[in-house]
């Protein structure tokens, strides 16, 4: 058999095993980030409603993966809500949510050195509060 023939003959049956893999790759990606989404979802769904439990929780990861990259918080003291991009955080993308509720701080209240902490209210794709304090709410 020639080289010529031997590529007519597999050379297609190769290209189209390629797409073949390609294609269920693809398919393999779209139901990771489904099921991130509706993890990321499920938790956001029951800090809203249910003001938690926290954990478990997804990773900033997963929730970016998901497409709800915005974090809504609330200041324990003042009840100041924000929006932050969790795509700004840093740390590792396999941090779960609950442990950064410890290092977020109220931005409006803080005195000096002391921040109050701030509570994690629920999950969004985008911004939706901007640090908005009660009383400048109407
Ligand atoms: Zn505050």
């Amino acid at each position: 058999m020639s080289t010529k023939s031997r590529e007519v003959i597999w050379g297609g049956r190769v290209m189209g095993a390629k797409m073949r893999a390609e294609g269920a790759r693809e398919e393999a990606r779209k139901a990771v980030r489904a099921a991130d989404r509706a993890e990321a979802e499920a938790w956001s769904v029951r800090m809203e409603g249910f003001g938690g439990p926290a954990q478990p929780s997804p990773t900033i990861g997963q929730c970016l993966n998901g497409g709800l990259g915005w974090l809504g918080v609330e200041c324990n003291r003042c009840n100041t809500r924000a929006s932050l991009p969790l795509d700004a955080i840093r740390r590792p993308r396999d941090t779960p949510l609950w442990k950064l509720e410890a290092s977020l701080k109220c931005r409006s209240c803080r005195k000096g050195r002391y921040a109050p902490p701030v509570h994690m209210i629920k999950l969004t794709e985008r911004r939706e509060i901007k640090w908005v304090h009660p009383s400048e709410e109407r």
